[in-house]
């Protein structure tokens, strides 16, 4: 749809709105077990205009979309008059990057709901910010891409997207301790179906894992994923780790990927307890969406889960705000993959469709260990060649990092990077890592780089996401993506060098 249709049939949305829904009206039904039928656009909009209350819940608007839909923030909080205490406890759930994955945002409609007729349901040291429909053009087209028909959860990286910017000038300003992301999986792809199986469970979540996000934040988050068991065990819901891949014992399993081109690793790497949380649902079912209300009360209930008591909340402030003060390891792991250490025997269940059972199926597949297989000394900053500064400097500004223009000519000690070859191959099961780079690091040398060069250093508040970015002998990198390819020549230098 081109932008001025996209603007046209916005404002008409609004006007049925006006006339068919009234402002407070929930799109909800009493109990969110019994919902069959996802929010839309536009009555999440009038629901939440009805909701907002000053000084308790505040809707804020973030970013339009390419087709000029609303990005909407909410804030609910019971601070009244006292906005900024340090002491708070502040989270981030955000839903629907995918717009075709709907369950996280209604349960999140379902929470705003609930919350605002019973305010006790919120602690009172906690600030919830809630961002339910990230992607409102691919909701309303029922689609995974947004309205320029990019993968929002494949942007963070670049944040080329208004969606994805505006999630971070959010991340930013709010600083959360907690942030999860929410997701669907299929529970009966082609594998399963052609084996008379399904995905066994409802619902699933996994924690942060990037190399550079530190121990003990990974740890905690995982730590939450594995105590949120019992819980949803009680409420009859079958869950799991979230673990990628077709049907046991032959196909590979694997965690979420260790990149960060997906708010969990990039909102970790802010320094939050940061999380996904993935429903399954069945596509190929004659009403997929006939449990939907099973999947809102498994994603409440983890939600609620990880918000905790007083003293997890507490605990996990401290290890996130000790997360943001951590110095920067010695060295950066540059190549990772997941792997089988010993070779383990897992059971993976699986439920049989005709009969209802559930079956333990032995599998060695399952690559639920992270191998470092390459790392590099961290520089002290990084330098971007004066020609590639255009390029670059939209990507450090929205992800809020900090550079240097030289005005003059500077001495500096570094070490360039050449490019060998990148490689095509595509990952079919994380339907990415295309674009392996391949590099020879060169010897250290003394240089005078010119004015115009930008400097990066690696002394500011994001340097990890600095890393994440710029470090140019990652094997997954900058220079797969359009816009950066052809700024990368087989056989001459990286635009960007390591300086120490
Ligand atoms: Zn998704």
């Amino acid at each position: 749809m081109s932008r001025t249709a996209g603007l046209l049939r916005s404002a008409g949305l609004s006007l049925l709105l006006i006339l068919s829904v009234g402002a407070a009206e929930s799109p909800l039904p009493a109990d969110h077990r019994a919902l069959r039928r996802t929010v839309s656009y536009a009555e999440m909009t009038a629901f939440l205009e009805g909701v907002a209350k000053p000084g308790f819940i505040t809707v804020t608007e973030e970013a339009r979309s390419t087709e000029g839909r609303k990005v909407l923030l909410v804030r609910l909080n019971r601070s009244g008059g006292n906005p900024q205490s340090r002491a708070r406890f502040r989270v981030l759930y955000y839903a629907q990057q995918h717009g075709d994955e709907v369950a996280g945002k209604d349960a999140l409609l379902t929470l705003v709901r609930d919350i605002a007729a019973r305010p006790s349901l919120l602690p009172e040291d906690v600030d919830l910010y809630l961002m339910p429909m990230l992607n409102p053009d691919g909701a309303e087209a029922h689609r995974r891409l947004n309205g320029a028909g990019a993968d929002l959860n494949r942007d963070h990286l670049l944040l080329a997207q208004p969606e994805t910017r505006a999630l971070y000038r959010v991340a930013r300003r709010v600083r959360p301790h907690l942030a999860v992301d929410s997701h669907e999986f299929g529970r009966d792809g082609e594998a399963y179906t052609r084996k008379g199986w399904e995905a066994w469970p409802l619902i699933t979540m996994d924690a942060c894992n990037h190399p550079l996000i530190p121990d003990y934040l990974k740890a905690a988050a995982l730590e939450a994923v594995t105590s949120a068991g019992p819980l949803l065990a009680r409420a009859g819901h079958a869950y799991r780790r979230y673990l990628v891949g077709g049907p046991p014992p032959e196909e590979e399993l694997r965690p979420s990927t260790a990149e960060v081109d997906d708010g969990r690793n990039g909102l970790g790497t802010l320094g939050a307890l940061s999380l996904i949380i993935e429903s399954g649902v069945r596509h190929r079912a004659t009403e997929p969406q006939a449990d939907l209300g099973a999947r809102v009360d498994g994603y409440r209930l983890l939600y609620r889960h990880l918000l905790g008591n007083r003293a997890w909340r507490d605990r996990v402030r401290n290890l996130a705000e000790r997360a943001r003060r951590e110095p920067l390891p010695p060295f950066i792991a540059t190549n990772t993959f997941w792997a089988n250490v010993g070779g383990k025997v897992s059971a993976v269940k699986v439920r049989e469709v005709a009969t209802g059972r559930v079956l333990e199926v032995p599998t060695a597949m399952a690559m639920t260990d992270l191998v470092v297989k390459g790392s590099v000394p961290t520089p002290r900053a990084y330098a971007i060649e004066a020609a590639a500064a255009a390029r670059f400097i939209p990507v450090l500004q929205a992800q809020g990092l900090a550079f240097e223009t030289l005005a003059a000519p500077r001495k500096a000690r570094i070490e360039r990077v050449k490019l060998l070859r990148i490689e095509e191959p595509y990952d079919e099961l994380y339907q990415r890592y295309k674009d392996r780079q391949l590099v020879e690091r060169r010897p250290q040398a003394e240089v005078e780089l010119p004015a115009g060069t930008l400097v990066v250093t690696l002394d500011q508040d994001l340097a990890r996401r600095a890393i994440q970015v710029l470090e140019p002998c990652l094997l997954y990198g900058l220079y797969g993506y359009p816009g950066f390819r052809e700024l990368a020549r087989p056989g001459a230098d990286l635009p960007v060098s390591r300086l120490f």
